[in-house]
């Protein structure tokens, strides 16, 4: 199977094969690409950047996005709680709009400033 490594802009195509309990890898070029396949194998995470409704009248939604990786097959949860969401203006870029999204350890957060 080949995984393509999104941990850096080398986009490294990685070869990965299964030896018993093994994985044999080649292709990336840092141990980092190791990290990131056996990651994707057992528990794969990703950002989420998205919007979110706002009580603005001149900005209804707001750019958001999490401050850490949530794991992938929560992400329609997540977007269900976004999509219900508001943001209170004002809000400053980097404020938390919401707190620890459904137990991740994750906060969504402003990724711009609206004062008005
Ligand atoms: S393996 Fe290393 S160099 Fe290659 S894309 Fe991943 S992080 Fe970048």
């Amino acid at each position: 199977m080949n995984i393509v490594c999104i941990v850096c802009p080398n986009g490294c195509c990685i070869e990965v094969n299964r030896n018993g309990d093994q994985l044999e890898m080649s292709g990336n070029l840092c141990e980092r690409g190791r990290k990131f396949v056996e990651a994707e194998l057992t528990n794969p995470t990703r950002s989420l950047t998205t919007t979110m409704r706002s009580n603005s009248e001149i900005m209804p939604v707001i750019p958001v996005r999490t401050d850490g990786e949530i794991p992938k097959d929560m992400m329609f949860d997540v977007m269900a709680v976004i999509n219900q969401g508001c943001v209170k203006v004002p809000v400053k870029c980097g404020d938390i709009v919401v707190k620890d999204i459904l137990g991740t350890g994750c906060n969504m957060i402003a990724t711009c400033s609206v004062n008005i």
